[in-house]
């Protein structure tokens, strides 16, 4: 492992920046201070600033080769079309795992959680897969398999009508085998690849696919992950499901907990908002696809007021449709600004900074070793090019970061120490064959019609109310 000390750089501290010198032994933070002893190769900070790798807390790889086309629809319409069109080949896996953690690298991201979706039939090779893409980047991986037990028309309230769901492909207990199977073969985290349990939701999943996602989370101390109330429609179909809302639901099966980080969280009652707090779960922020799709504006100043751990997501680029990071954060930040009349508990391009980086780290349970710029912790850090022209003037560097457009403003990102973009390019990846086989993988498209979509069109808007 290489050591290093970054020279005059600039870092936030409790009240403006400061310029110090940085030293990283054995991809650690060993030291921060002005005027320090070089140790080991100097890397030059001038004019640039040093943060904590933000998490990309929330996303499906595989959606990038869908990004763009897919219909303007709400969430459980775009889902039908986005299975009908999903891709089935490994390859395809392992390019677009490479593009999303290119992506996150170059607007800040140093983690990455991947909701993944599994090719059916080749599940562990599909875990397998973005495990190997994720290697040869050097993101930091937290692959949180995608399951679940029921059919897809099971995840809408079903209203008057007494719907039969055709049962789910696989069995409760085939999931839970695979998702053993890959903890065993690919849960490495002193390598930087994680394994999370990752039922998709309550809209999908019975109660004992929960329970046996969060034994298997105890048994190897794994992180749990699942999708939240993202949907009135949701919300919706927790009450008939459950007759309480899902968030009443999930604590008394024991799902949640510090270890638990739920994306969306758009319908949640007061009371469901202090279950969060209590539990002390996390909450994924992932506005654009929540506009994207129509899902509504989650309460995020509601949760951070009432002590709730929020960080951001991309969420999958079929609903977003980029994994711009940078984008998620100033939105993710601003949108509350026309949701919420005081002003006073708006999110600030520090705190909002604040979020993407130790707020990530602790839904991870993590934030003892990463998610801010301390000395034990370990070396995932960016380095922004302070005089890009979309950071000038100069002015506020994190308000210019945040707020601002920044365009290839990455000079240097490093995993656990290890380089991974040097002088604003990959060190680990050939980025332009990566571009390359994108583009020769796939066509420009005007027109697809999903099928399944068509089928379950009248029902949707029928309980809608539409
Ligand atoms: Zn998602």
């Amino acid at each position: 492992m290489v050591n290093f000390t970054i020279q005059d750089v600039l870092i936030a501290v409790e009240d403006g920046y400061a310029t110090v010198d940085v030293q990283v032994v054995d991809g650690k933070i060993a030291a921060i201070a002005p005027n320090i002893e070089l140790i080991g190769t100097a890397i030059d900070g001038k004019n640039k600033l040093l943060l904590p790798g933000f998490f990309n807390a929330h996303t499906h790889s595989s959606e990038m080769w869908q990004r763009g086309i897919m219909s303007v629809l709400p969430l459980e319409l775009w889902l039908a079309e986005l299975y009908d069109f999903a891709p089935l080949d490994p390859e395809q896996v392992y390019l677009s795992a490479l593009g999303t953690a290119v992506e996150t690298l170059f607007s800040g991201g140093t983690s990455v959680v991947d909701h993944l979706v599994l090719i059916p039939g080749q599940e562990l090779e599909t875990i397998a897969t973005a495990v190997r893409a994720y290697r040869e980047v050097g993101i930091r991986a937290f692959i949180a398999p995608l399951i679940q037990d029921e059919s897809i028309t099971a995840g809408m309230p079903s209203g008057e009508s007494t719907p039969i769901h055709e049962p789910y492909f696989r069995s409760t207990a085939a999931t839970l085998e695979i998702i053993e199977e890959a903890v065993r073969q690919f849960h490495r985290p002193e390598e930087g690849v994680n394994i999370l349990v990752a039922p998709t939701g309550i809209q999908l999943c019975t109660d004992a696919l929960f329970a046996g996602c969060s034994e298997l989370s105890d048994r190897y101390h794994l992180c749990r992950h699942s999708h939240l109330l993202e949907t009135k429609a949701q919300e919706k179909l927790a009450l008939e499901k459950y007759g309480c809302t899902a968030v009443a639901h999930l604590q008394r099966i024991g799902y949640l907990g510090d270890r638990t980080s739920l994306a969306h969280c758009v319908w949640l009652t007061d009371a469901d908002i202090a279950i969060l707090a209590e539990t002390q779960s996390t909450v994924v922020h992932n506005p654009l696809s929540n506009l994207r799709l129509g899902s509504g504006i989650a309460p995020i100043l509601k949760y951070r007021q009432a002590g709730v751990n929020v960080t951001f997501g991309c969420d999958g680029a079929s609903s977003n449709d980029s994994q711009d990071l940078l984008e998620a954060i100033k939105i993710g930040s601003i949108l509350h600004n026309v949701t919420d009349l005081d002003y006073q508990y708006w999110i600030t391009p520090q705190q909002a900074v604040e979020m993407a980086s130790l707020g990530g780290a602790k839904g991870l349970n993590i934030a003892d070793k990463l998610g801010s710029l301390s000395v034990g912790k370990q070396a995932d850090l960016v380095l922004y090019d302070l005089t890009n022209l979309s950071l000038l003037p100069r002015t506020d560097p994190i308000g210019l970061l945040v707020l601002g457009r920044p365009t290839n403003v990455v000079a240097s990102a490093w995993v656990n120490g290890k380089q991974i973009i040097s002088n604003g390019q990959f060190t680990t990846i050939n980025v332009d064959e990566l571009r390359q086989e994108l583009f020769n993988r796939s066509q420009w498209e005007t027109s697809r019609k999903s099928q399944t979509v068509a089928q379950i069109e009248p029902h949707y808007r029928t309980v809608m109310g539409l």
